[in-house]
């Protein structure tokens, strides 16, 4: 049996574009996790007939629907007396709930105020799901063979509810088929050429493994998901499809893994015990960001110059003033320089740099927008590259970080 399940996102914030909505995409992966397929996403705004409007396009497709948003104690939220309507009920307060938000003031030492305590009003035909990391309490309806929850908008909060109530709830009480994936990343191959080269392994593909495409930053990631009724059946299955597609792009492979560069260049890191730093000009420190950004990272990364003025470049570094003066700071025998200048500095096994035009003023007729220097390496050996860019400048600087980390990734797996 094939569960369906339809994800309802309400507030005005998510239709105006001030809010992502990311509920959305973390409800569908936890959903997808345990062998439920989202059949339908949608948002709304926090407006009555449009919030029914979606109720009725969802029940009508699927056997669960999830609704995030419009729980809290202010007049704008909603959905929890729309909710107690629909399912023709009458609000009563919920003793666990009203001791879970004087709790939570108590905690934070903050007198509670009658608004506070409507959190703990709810619908007398659902059953309260508790939220102990928020005042606003989740909601399990049923009607009709079709169960509802109603969760809070707050991130944090809607995926605490999934774990604890929502999840467990619809592992006991739907036959649920197993969903496994496997995930690579290639590099340096455009998506349609890979289309081209792995035609007869993708039409060979039995019905119940699928492969994705998921291109991105000129990286491209290939996921097969198998769906079926044992783990073990699925895992073999997919295990066998994925060593073929792994022969088959074996040039080309970044990561055998669902992992992000920096991930990848992290876990090489630790494999070769070695480390990292960086110069950053045109990446302004963004480099460091991703790497930093990883719990561990203090076992390999050192640390960053971002030597964005040439002054910086010069006096921090030691690059050549005259290579800056005539060749300018956004060239090769520059990013030389910085790399050899960080390895000096920072004394780290590995060093990346990069120089360029980000746009969108600074482009001349021999280097427009765009161009970038990158250059990798260690004591003995530095290599460079350069790359011609098109996009707007946020889009160049994460595309020129994720370029230089593949860039050293390529060189710490052949300079070993
Ligand atoms: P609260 O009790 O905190 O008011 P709530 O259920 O009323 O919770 P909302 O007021 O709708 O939730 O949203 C609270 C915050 O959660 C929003 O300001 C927004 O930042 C975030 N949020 C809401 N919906 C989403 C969503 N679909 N994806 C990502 N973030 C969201």
């Amino acid at each position: 049996m094939s569960v369906k399940a339809s994800i309802i996102t309400i507030g005005d914030e998510l239709l105006i574009g001030q809010v992502i909505d990311t509920n959305s995409a973390v409800i569908a992966q936890l959903l997808n996790g345990i062998g439920i397929s989202v059949s339908l996403r949608l948002a709304v705004g926090d407006d009555k007939v449009n919030i029914l409007d979606a109720l009725n396009t969802a029940e009508s497709q699927s056997d669960i629907i999830i609704i995030t948003g419009g729980l809290g104690p202010t007049a704008d939220d909603i959905t929890k007396p729309l909710l107690c309507e629909y399912f023709g009920g009458t609000l009563i307060e919920n003793k666990e709930a009203r001791e879970n938000v004087i709790s939570i003031f108590t905690k934070a030492n903050r007198p509670v105020t009658e608004r506070n305590l409507t959190q703990a009003l709810v619908p007398d035909v659902c059953t309260m799901l508790l939220n102990v990391r928020g005042t606003a309490p989740g909601m399990l309806f049923r009607k009709n063979n079709k169960v509802y929850f109603s969760l809070p908008g707050v991130p944090h909060e809607m995926n605490g509810l999934m774990q604890s109530h929502v999840l467990p709830y619809l592992y006991d009480h739907y036959p649920l088929q197993v969903i496994a994936h496997r995930t690579m990343t290639t590099a340096g191959i455009p998506e349609s050429s890979i289309a081209d080269h792995i035609k007869s392994f993708e039409e060979a593909l039995p019905h119940y493994i699928k492969l994705a495409y998921l291109p991105n930053y000129g990286l491209v990631r290939l996921r097969l998901t198998g769906t079926g009724n044992s783990i073990s059946d699925i895992n073999t299955r997919l295990d066998q499809q994925f060593s073929e597609l792994q022969s088959l792009l074996k040039d080309h492979i970044v990561s055998n893994r669902d992992e992000t560069m920096q991930e990848t260049v992290a876990r090489l890191l630790q494999q070769q015990n070695k480390t990292l730093g960086t110069a950053e000009s045109c990446t302004g420190g963004y480099i460091a960001h991703l790497v930093t950004s990883m719990a561990g990272s203090s076992n390999y990364y050192l640390g960053s110059v971002v030597s964005y003025a040439n002054s910086v470049k010069h006096d921090i570094l030691n690059v050549s003033q005259e290579s800056l003066d005539t060749v300018g700071a956004v060239s090769e025998p520059v990013v030389i320089d910085m790399v050899n200048g960080i390895l000096n500095r920072l004394k780290t096994d590995y060093a990346i740099a990069t120089s360029g035009i980000m746009g969108p003023g600074g482009g001349t007729d021999t280097k427009p927008v765009g161009t970038v220097w990158v250059a990798v390496g260690n004591k003995n050996k530095i290599v460079t590259q350069c790359f011609k860019l098109r996009y707007e400048r946020q889009k160049n600087i994460e595309v020129t970080a994720i370029y230089a980390l593949n860039l050293l990734r390529k060189f710490m797996v052949e300079n070993n």
